[in-house]
């Protein structure tokens, strides 16, 4: 196989921000942030093996990460926590309440525990990462703002309704990963139990597509560019329905569904766009390798 680095042209920027969905939905949540030679992973809701496989086939060195954020003890969001952090002496950042109701099981070592209050702001290498409350079924659940290298992203899933932390740190960011978790029809004719349906549009289980849109609407956050539709229910929303509920902000702002089953691409962001890093790229003319498609891997 060629040495591709020897060959990437000098206009391809890949000394920036990434950001990949390892897993988003009910079945697990893990949000990766890359800058440099640092990473950081808010919630890591699949197993350890599942987390890994996923790192790896978009070419993700998770020796690279630094810290897990935890946002809250639902299993969705922990379930391969304590596996990081044993394998690789991860510390785990969490509010005092989320380790109060964490399971046993599901509780790294006390060595790894690293507790904030929820509204502390947390510096982790070139990582600021503001933590916030939002309402959902738990203690001390919190969402993230991570600023790195002059960006912003969000990652701001599992809320009941929209709050003043939330409109405060999305007017901030420049991409954010938000929750569109259902879709209201979907979820009222569905098969879910009349108390689980209850939870979730309580005010403090999820957002539904047209709640989660009309938070946009509501504060046309001025630099955010991107938005990524997170947590997406299985039984009750569909991709399709997620997109169209965002329909109206597509001429201004890119929107994309992060999907249950795989990681997403890898993202290259900046304060004015967001782009898939190509699994393959073609090599200029210049180089006289005119139409050579190389296969690519981050090392
Ligand atoms: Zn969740
Ligand atoms: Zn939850």
């Amino acid at each position: 196989m060629l040495t591709l680095h020897r060959f990437l042209p000098d206009n391809l920027v890949l000394d920036g921000v990434k950001i990949c969905s390892i897993a988003s939905g009910s079945n697990g949540n893990a949000y990766y942030v890359e800058y440099r030679d640092e990473a950081i992973v808010v919630d890591v809701g699949v197993s350890f093996r599942k987390f890994f496989q996923r790192m790896s086939s978009r070419g993700l060195d998770i020796r690279k990460i630094r810290a897990v954020l935890i946002s809250h003890e639902h299993s969705d969001h922990v379930y391969g926590v304590k596996g990081l952090c044993h394998r690789y002496q991860v510390p785990a950042f969490m509010s005092r309440g989320t380790l109060k109701g964490l399971k046993i099981k599901y509780r790294p070592e006390s060595g790894c525990i690293k507790l904030f209050e929820t509204g502390d702001t947390l510096s982790v290498g070139n990582f600021k990462i503001h933590t916030f409350a939002k309402p959902h079924d738990v203690e001390d659940p919190c969402s993230f703002r991570v600023e790195v290298a002059g960006v912003n992203i969000g990652i701001m899933t599992d809320i009941g309704a929209d709050c003043q932390e939330l409109d405060t740190h999305l007017s901030q960011c420049h991409v954010a990963f938000l929750e569109a978790n259902y879709d209201e029809k979907m979820l009222r004719d569905g098969s879910y139990p009349q108390e689980l349906k209850h939870r979730i549009v309580s005010g403090r289980g999820h957002l539904s597509n047209i709640q989660s849109a009309d938070i946009v609407r509501k504060l046309n956050p001025p630099k955010l560019h991107t938005i990524l539709l997170s947590h997406i229910s299985q039984e009750n929303n569909k991709p399709e329905l997620a997109m169209a509920a965002f329909e109206e902000f597509k001429s201004s702002r890119s929107i994309r569904v992060m999907s249950r089953h795989e990681a997403s691409d890898l993202m290259l962001v900046t304060d004015s766009s967001c782009k898939s890093v190509p699994a393959q790229i073609e090599i200029p003319d210049r180089l006289d390798r005119p139409n050579l498609q190389l296969e690519f891997n981050f090392q």
